[in-house]
């Protein structure tokens, strides 16, 4: 067991980022995440993690490498563990619970905000996240600002791999034939934009730091320069698919957010009243969308119609009109959990069909 997942992940060096070098008896395990030569790979059944060396064979570990390794060693660190293991909220609807509980994971009334496409002339022709198969870029941007309270330390950092890692593994973990690779490319970058404390316009709080970001990162502003570093991911990494996302302390105008079919995630650290040691259920909802998952829960307004995803599959878990409310989902609930219709909007490899057929 991996945290609070029903995994059994192992953290191993590889000489070639694309082609892990292992032993016969891990030939076939699933690859979860790629850290530059770290691998973290799924091993169901009773394997242990032998001592990880500080350094790659012949040299230093890279900054994204590093934090890859200490998110690894943070999740399965005992007092992470037990703190998922008695998570609060654990299968609160993401609604929120009024008065002193979280809020809701979207804005009351405005879960569909970033559901909307890109502006036009994003400069992106293929689709950079159709359905979640095969490798997957991950553009983690944690931006800090110039004043203490706007800066992440190195321990912050840290926990934001860990939860990103985290949730990332369940939803490798969830795929049928195991075959989803997150290849993770980390940014730890400070700015120095002012801070816009009121107002609700989405962009207005965000675009002063996330594009001073991403001009650091050589890209434009706004979704071009967004999608234009998660294609430049996508085309470094050698991966099917990328998106990008920001993390930040700076104000902004709900905790969580991301746009239909991607590019762009933007989290804050606080995350909310579900605090940071749930960030990763949230970022696997966020990452939901990136790969065209709706909302399943009964205050994002959703209904059962619609034609989502890959495989154009109507939201049938939606709980103001499934019945008894749905399955647990974690386009649903604070839950590690997901339904068969989140399957098929997210367009796994490997799925049955309705009589138990794989679909392509
Ligand atoms: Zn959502």
């Amino acid at each position: 067991m991996t945290a609070d997942l029903e995994t059994n992940e192992i953290l191993i060096f590889s000489a070639d980022s694309h082609a892990p070098e292992m032993g016969s008896s891990q030939r076939s395990a699933p690859i979860f995440h790629q850290y530059g030569r770290l691998a973290i790979v799924d091993f169901p059944g009773s394997v242990t993690q032998s001592p990880v060396p500080d350094a790659a064979p012949g040299a230093e570990l890279t900054p994204t490498e590093a934090l890859g390794r200490r998110g690894f060693e943070r999740r399965n660190s005992a007092q992470a563990r037990a703190k998922k293991q008695d998570r609060r909220f654990q299968g609160l609807s993401w609604e929120g619970a009024p008065g002193d509980g979280p809020g809701p994971i979207h804005p009351p009334g405005m879960a569909m905000v970033e559901n909307r496409p890109a502006q036009p002339g994003a400069p992106i022709a293929t689709p950079l996240s159709a359905r979640l198969t095969g490798r997957v870029a991950v553009g983690l941007v944690i931006v800090s600002g110039p004043q203490p309270q706007l800066v992440f330390s190195a321990e912050d950092q840290t926990l934001v791999v860990a939860e990103v890692q985290n949730g990332l593994s369940f939803l490798a973990n969830e795929a049928p034939k195991k075959g989803v690779t997150f290849v993770h490319d980390i940014e730890l970058l400070t700015v120095d934009a002012a801070e816009v404390t009121s107002g609700n316009d989405f962009d207005a709080y965000e675009a002063p730091w996330r594009d001073a970001a991403l001009e650091q990162l050589g890209h434009a502003p706004g979704d071009a320069g967004t999608a234009a570093y998660a294609e430049a991911l996508r085309q470094k990494h050698g991966t099917d698919w990328a998106y990008v996302a920001f993390f930040t302390k700076y104000r902004i105008a709900h905790f969580a957010y991301a746009r239909l079919g991607g590019p762009r995630l933007v989290m804050h650290f606080d995350n909310d009243g579900w605090g940071p040691d749930q960030i990763d259920r949230v970022f696997a909802h966020e990452t939901g969308h990136i790969f065209n998952a709706p909302d399943e829960y009964a205050q994002s307004g959703c209904d059962c119609g619609g034609a989502w995803g890959h495989f154009g599959e109507p939201n049938r878990n939606c709980a103001t009109c499934a019945p008894n409310g749905g399955e647990k989902c974690i386009m649903q609930s604070n839950d590690w959990a997901m339904c068969a219709a989140t399957k098929l909007h997210l367009g796994y490899d490997g799925l049955p069909d309705r009589n138990g057929v794989p679909i392509a």
